[in-house]
């Protein structure tokens, strides 16, 4: 039989690798919650409307790459991003005398994409939301949280945050208006993807991966340029905040976002250390969104972390605690071992317990697993009580009594 592989673009996660993505994971939820943030989950997987229509019908997520089926005559589609659930839950269970709502989350997102470095199929996202609050105020301290959170990840010497504002729904307009104008001089030049944007989803185009696109973009209009008096002062505000805050950013008049659903803020934090993958957390203002899922006029931010981005740069290895390792010598000390492990994990000691092999392979086995020390059992000994504790670091060797053992260990 030919050898089971997982699905391309899918991977296991193991030994260090995961380690990294649950630190990552660890790091994210004890930053948000110092922000007030408190965890939400939401299903996998959820009706395919409530992608398909709030991400946006041009955008590339719902176009190619969502995970769509049909079960029971229901039309379903797995997550592939969670701002649309965390939303929709909100929504489905009334959350309005909550405002503000914040919420964090993580989990598998799956996107069919083509598969690289830092880009799968199935791939995890922390993020959070905040609904309910228009200021600019709240717009500053959800990047300074996600700032924050690369910061504890020790991550801030590798990363930019760049920042725009596409402003309110009348800049975006006005935007709209003069993009199209400049793409329709450049139609034949354009990729056939944008050619179809044009006239659907103009913005899109500005977000496109074409080479071909890529130069044509590179002197279109500036959305700064566009907009008016309140969104400049929006703008002007967020940036003010994170001056204060000492926070470093760079606008990009090109940031725009995959998503539909932006206004006023957006960004981005992204390094130079992953290639192309090298945007590592995005989000930004959502006002009309929960109006759209018909849930009234709450204002919404927010963003997400690729954790398996954010994992990657991590450098050094991640700590284990160490274990003792438990040597039984001779025949008739099994069943004392297995007691005696069981109570030093009843008592918070992390123990690996060697349960066959020479006297020599279960010591090779101990430093393998970077035990500090080990714990011989032999016949003698234990006839009187007594085992042995050998530090595995210095080789220092010593004789305790079997009911001081855990206390020696602490
Ligand atoms: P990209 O431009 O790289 O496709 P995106 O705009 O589609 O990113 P978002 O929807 O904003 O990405 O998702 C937030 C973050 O999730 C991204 O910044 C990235 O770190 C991560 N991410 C998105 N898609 C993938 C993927 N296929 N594999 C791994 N991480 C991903
Ligand atoms: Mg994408």
């Amino acid at each position: 039989m030919e050898k089971l592989q997982a699905v391309r673009g899918t991977r296991d996660l193991y030994g260090q690798d995961k380690l990294k993505m649950k630190k990552v994971i660890e790091v994210g939820s004890k930053v948000v919650e110092r922000y007030g943030f408190e965890e939400i989950e939401t299903p996998v997987f959820e009706f395919t409307e409530v992608f398909a229509r709030n991400i946006g019908e041009t955008t590339d997520i719902v176009t190619k790459e969502m995970y769509s089926f049909e079960k029971g005559g229901d039309h379903l589609t797995l997550r592939p991003e969670g701002t649309a659930g965390v939303v929709r839950a909100f929504v489905s269970n009334g959350m309005h005398r909550q405002l503000p709502l914040k919420a964090y989350y993580y989990g598998p997102m799956f996107r069919y994409e083509r598969p690289q470095k830092g880009r799968y199929r199935q791939l995890t996202q922390f993020g959070a939301e905040l609904l309910g609050v228009e200021s600019p105020q709240v717009d500053v301290e959800v990047i300074a949280m996600a700032y924050n959170f690369l910061e504890d990840l020790g991550l801030t010497g590798k990363v930019t945050v760049e920042i725009n504002s596409l402003g309110d729904e009348e800049s975006r307009k006005a935007y709209r208006e003069k993009l199209v104008s400049y793409l329709r001089g450049y139609y034949d030049k354009l990729s056939e993807d944008s050619k179809n944007r044009l006239e659907k989803n103009p913005l899109r185009v500005l977000d496109s991966k074409e080479e071909c696109d890529k130069e044509i973009v590179a002197n279109a209009p500036l959305y700064r340029d566009s907009w008016n008096e309140s969104s400049r002062g929006f703008f002007e505000e967020v940036i003010k905040g994170l001056d204060n805050l000492g926070i470093k950013y760079v606008i990009n008049d090109r940031l725009v976002r995959g998503l539909d659903y932006y206004n006023h803020t957006v960004f981005e934090l992204t390094t130079d250390k992953l290639g192309s993958q090298g945007t590592v957390l995005a989000g930004g203002r959502y006002n009309g969104l929960v109006q759209q899922m018909g849930g009234g006029d709450v204002a919404g931010i927010g963003w997400a972390g690729g954790v398996d981005r954010l994992a990657m740069l991590i450098d050094e290895d991640v700590f284990v605690e160490r274990p003792v390792a438990l040597i039984p010598t001779g025949d008739d000390v099994d069943a004392k071992a297995l007691v005696i492990a069981y109570n030093l994990r009843k008592a918070g000691i992390k123990v690996e317990h060697s349960y066959s092999g020479s006297f020599k392979k279960r010591f090779e086995k101990a430093n393998k697993v970077n035990a500090c020390k080990a714990i011989i059992l032999g016949s003698d000994e234990l006839r009187n009580n007594e085992v042995v504790i050998k530090d595995l670091d210095s080789g220092e060797q010593k004789t305790v009594a079997l009911d001081k053992l855990i206390e020696e260990l602490r």
